[in-house]
């Protein structure tokens, strides 16, 4: 993606103008100490004043080809925090999708009305293809299987807050690890840091192989295992995944493993106290609502700071921050 002009008022330097968010792996540790401390301070402007004016003028084209809650409003949330606007396509089948038009053509016309894209959909490389074709910057909000970078962040940012430093936890991801977008980023994301990771899911889903490849290639030490019993004592942060029951060939094997891990407060009398229950969301049998009452519970608030990483990431691409 080259920049062609610059907008009145955009600084060139600011760190991330104009850059595309396809993956976490862009990221080194001075930038999510950047982006960290942004959202940090995204988040004493919001308790302190709601809204501040800084992306006044700026659009926000959200373009989605798979469902979202979360993802979806709550960077509509940020943009319209920032004092800017949005163009929300969230159902695709509405748009000229429908007839046939592709993903190069829709964000190129995307592009000519706002300053920056926020995408979804099913295709892994999704997001890495439309930006081939768009001088704007472009954030993937989930490519099928492959990556939800901005998701990571915000779960990233959700440790820092909740439990402080990152180096030394341990990490124990559970659930539907082969599909689970989100886990895969994280994985990837914590590569980077000090932290013991466990992988706990039923034999059909686990962690896919490029992505422990490049965990060895890191030398972070994990294990994989099919049961939380021997790591549940020693886990500072467990990361509850749902069973992706779309990506599925089979109903039958969703059928057979959607309730294999469930969470409830059994499990969490053999957790730390400080220990946090994090979940991308949304959830469906995989944590029990009791479990929402211990305030181990991190997942709702998990989604409010996923507001300001968000803010934070809109301010630097499009060089206000
Ligand atoms: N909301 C997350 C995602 O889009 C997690 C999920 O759908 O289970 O990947």
């Amino acid at each position: 993606m080259t920049r062609t002009h610059l907008p009145f008022g955009d600084k060139r330097d600011s760190a991330f103008y104009g850059t595309d968010i396809v993956s976490v792996s862009q990221f080194d540790k001075d930038d999510l100490d950047y982006i960290f401390e942004v959202a940090h301070e995204m988040r004493n402007m919001v308790a302190r004043i709601g809204a501040f004016d800084l992306l006044k003028g700026k659009l926000l084209a959200n373009l989605f080809y798979e469902p979202s809650t979360r993802t979806s409003s709550s960077f509509t949330a940020a943009m319209e925090r920032l004092g800017g606007g949005v163009i929300s396509i969230n159902e695709v089948r509405y748009s000229s999708v429908s007839k046939g038009e592709s993903l190069p053509d829709t964000v190129r016309t995307l592009e000519r009305y706002a300053d920056v894209i926020v995408l979804r959909h099913p295709d892994v490389g999704a997001t890495a293809l439309a930006a081939r074709y768009t001088t704007k910057p472009i954030i993937n909000a989930g490519d099928g299987v492959g990556e939800h970078p901005t998701q990571a962040l915000l779960d990233l940012f959700t440790i820092r807050e909740e439990l402080g430093d990152v180096d030394g936890l341990t990490v124990t991801m559970v659930g539907d690890l082969k599909y689970g977008r989100t886990v895969h980023s994280l994985a990837k994301l914590l590569s980077g840091f000090d932290v013991n990771l466990q992988f706990v899911s039923p034999d059909i889903l686990p962690m896919p192989d490029d992505i422990l490849a490049g965990l060895d290639e890191s030398g972070a030490p994990y294990e994989q295992l099919n049961s939380l019993d021997s790591v549940i004592a020693g886990t500072d942060v467990l990361y509850v995944t749902r069973v992706q029951r779309e990506r599925f060939d089979d109903e039958a094997d969703y059928d057979r493993v959607k309730n294999e891990f469930v969470i409830d407060t059994d499990t969490l009398t053999a957790a730390k106290q400080r220990m946090i229950v994090m979940h991308p969301l949304p959830r469906v049998n995989e944590i029990t609502m009791e479990v929402d009452d211990d305030p181990r519970a991190a997942y709702f608030r998990q989604m409010e700071y996923g507001m300001y990483v968000r803010m934070a990431l809109l301010a630097m691409v499009l060089g206000k921050a």
